[in-house]
């Protein structure tokens, strides 16, 4: 949830010279001047406007700019226009430049790393990649570099699909022992077209990408069923 609003806070006080109370004929007059800024969980945003008040010293009675006579009004207003407005009031206004600006910062700063990795890979860098193409939600699956060579690697596939960019593998699945080709131009295309979305490099054992698990064929499976079938 957050929490928005307006607030207002005294920013000048001062004596209003040769102006006399209208209730009670006294020269004891004081000008207060407001700030009125907008805040979200009470930090100040931005300013957006200034409000003046009469206060008499005297009968303590409180007279609103807007009830002031024309030439009066005229004057507190240049006065009140003379206060400047605490700096301070700007304090989340800066706070969220500034954290726009370290997000977009290490955004790019993560780009270019990606780009880095995506250009001199290595073995054991895990690629993250999406399939538009597959019609059920589990559409990331998982390529680790297993070979480098100059125009190309080989790659394993990880035994499962995703239904989200997984940064730690299910406990059953793993690196498959076997390896096929790619072309490191071919990488780079799945890149710029956003099927290859992230690169891992320097991961923990946490993470399972270093698990290796044993690559049986389909019919392989199916001889094992047909076997135990006749038992
Ligand atoms: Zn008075």
């Amino acid at each position: 949830m957050i929490i928005y609003g307006s607030n207002s806070k005294l920013i000048k006080q001062a004596p209003l010279e040769n102006h006399t109370c209208d209730s009670c004929n006294e020269k004891n007059m004081q000008l207060l001047i407001y700030s009125s800024y907008a805040h979200i969980f009470w930090i100040p945003l931005f300013p957006y406007k200034k409000s003046a008040m009469l206060y008499c010293g005297h009968c303590q009675k409180v007279t609103e700019e807007k009830t002031l006579e024309s030439k009066d009004r005229q004057k507190i207003k240049a006065l009140k226009s003379s206060v400047p407005t605490p700096k301070y009031m700007f304090a989340g206004l800066v706070i969220i430049i500034l954290a726009i600006a370290g997000l977009t910062f290490n955004s790019s700063q993560q780009e270019k790393k990606q780009q880095a990795f995506i250009n001199a890979p290595l073995v054991g860098d895990v690629y993250k990649l999406k399939d538009e193409t597959e019609l059920s939600d589990y559409k990331y699956y998982l390529l680790k570099v297993v070979a480098v060579d100059e125009d190309s690697i080989d790659v394993s596939a990880s035994s499962f699909s995703y239904n989200g960019l997984p940064d730690k593998l299910e406990a059953e699945d793993g690196f498959y022992d076997v390896s096929y080709r790619i072309d490191r131009q071919f990488v780079k295309e799945l890149y710029d077209k956003k099927e290859l979305l992230k690169v891992e490099r320097d991961y923990s054992d946490y993470t399972g990408f270093n698990r290796v698990i044993q690559f049986v064929p389909d019919t392989l499976i199916q001889e094992n069923v047909d076997e135990s079938a006749t038992l």
